[in-house]
């Protein structure tokens, strides 16, 4: 059995994953969660899955949750504190980070500092502090189990082999859905459009990086750092079937690539079951049904956010923190209709232009430069 804590529970992830505790009868047991602000979600968690401490971020939900909890025999925290304490927590094994920012990096350090595997969702840890990470990682003995299915399918597609055997990694995208679409049909896009993904089901502001392939950017950046693979050999491959979840081509030429439907349950299981595998119920890729799979280049000039993040990646530091708070804030700025669709990657390149960098940066310094960034994109909207 393995004990886990899940921060970000209530999300799109959180919920996947107890789903997943759900269906491995007893196999995987919820010591702790943590989420934002839905009390009535996390009380709903509580009654079901019997943590011994779960974590409100903010006072008031805490607050009302102790009262719609009194008679449950659960702890609740606040706030970052509560959030490093269930980083910490001596019987949890695993850390389930599917939290949403930056809020994420410094209980993902305490985690790793206290021996715990870290199945990782929050891609604001990879891409800002990966420096800090994986070294990190490396020197407490701990594994970083991929959920994102681009990187648990790279991760599969791996299986154990080392990295001087890598060639490239194929990583794949499904272009989202306004592939094929000009700078000139992009302008007119709303936020209703762009919250309709084809094919997979997520949270709403991943949902918008995927139309603009910040996503991929992002993924781009993960990969680097969880695969200690050089940027120029990882490719991005437009695949819009989204079957194919990425692929790794050896030095041999041999690719080796990991298939399923597209369901984020199949990568929250494999990191939380890991090394072994065990029955998931649900659909099978039906290969007559699909008939044929179709690959293309990603058009990098009208989704300018993939470029930007190949430019923030190779002058490394402090900016790919830039890109990502920026690119964070640009969306909810698009979300609320202050911004139109294109001045998302505008937003990124002007900060981006802007900022100044810092090579190796801490944590403080990673979280100094995401408000320099809000700051500066509330000076120009
Ligand atoms: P959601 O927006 O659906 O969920 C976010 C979760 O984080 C919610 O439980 C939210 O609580 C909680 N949360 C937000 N801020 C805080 C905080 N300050 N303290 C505690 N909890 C907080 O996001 P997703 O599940 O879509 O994504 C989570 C992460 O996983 C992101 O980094 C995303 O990029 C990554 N990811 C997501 C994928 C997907 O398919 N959705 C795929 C791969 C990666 P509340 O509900 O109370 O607001």
């Amino acid at each position: 059995m393995k004990r886990i804590a899940i921060l970000g529970s209530t999300g799109s992830i959180g919920t996947q994953t107890l789903e997943i505790v759900r269906n491995n009868g007893g196999e995987l047991e919820v010591e702790a969660l943590a989420a934002s602000s839905n009390v009535a979600l996390m009380e709903e968690q509580i009654r079901e899955f019997h943590p011994r401490t779960v974590v409100m971020w903010s006072e008031e939900a805490a607050k009302e949750l102790r009262i719609r909890v009194a008679d449950c025999k659960v702890q609740v925290l606040q706030g970052m504190d509560g959030l490093l304490e269930i980083a910490v927590m001596p019987l949890v094994q695993v850390l389930v980070t599917a939290i949403v920012g930056m809020i994420g990096i410094r209980p993902t350090i305490a985690a790793i500092k206290a021996g715990k595997d870290i199945a990782l969702a929050n891609k604001e840890t990879l891409v800002c502090a990966g420096h800090i990470i994986m070294p990190l990682a490396r020197e407490c003995g701990v594994s970083i189990l991929p959920v994102d299915s681009e990187h648990s399918a790279i991760f599969q597609s791996l299986n154990g082999e080392p990295r001087e055997r890598i060639s490239r990694i194929l990583l794949t995208a499904s272009g989202g859905p306004f592939r094929g679409k000009t700078r000139d049909q992009l302008e007119q896009i709303k936020p209703e459009d762009a919250l309709k993904h084809p094919n997979w089901n997520m949270g709403r502001k991943i949902t918008i990086d995927s139309s603009t392939l910040v996503n991929k950017g992002l993924e781009v950046m993960e990969a680097k750092w969880l695969f200690d693979v050089e940027p120029s050999r990882i490719q991005v491959v437009v695949h819009p079937q989204s079957i194919i979840h990425s692929m790794v081509e050896f030095i041999d030429g041999a690719v080796i690539a990991q298939l399923g439907v597209p369901d984020m349950k199949l990568p929250i299981q494999y990191a939380l079951t890991y090394p072994d595998r065990t029955e998931m119920r649900g659909n099978r890729v039906d290969f007559f049904d699909l008939g044929s799979v179709t690959f293309e280049k990603p058009d990098m000039e009208t989704f300018q956010g993939l470029k930007l993040a190949y430019r923030a990646l190779e002058l490394g530091g402090s900016m790919p923190t830039v890109y990502n708070a920026a690119n964070e804030r640009a969306v909810a700025l698009f979300l609320e209709r202050r911004i139109g669709y294109l001045r998302i990657p505008e937003l990124i390149q002007s900060c981006m232009e802007h900022h100044t960098m810092v090579e190796e940066p801490d944590v403080e310094q990673i979280l100094a430069a995401e408000q320099s960034v809000y700051d500066y994109i509330g000076e120009l909207v």
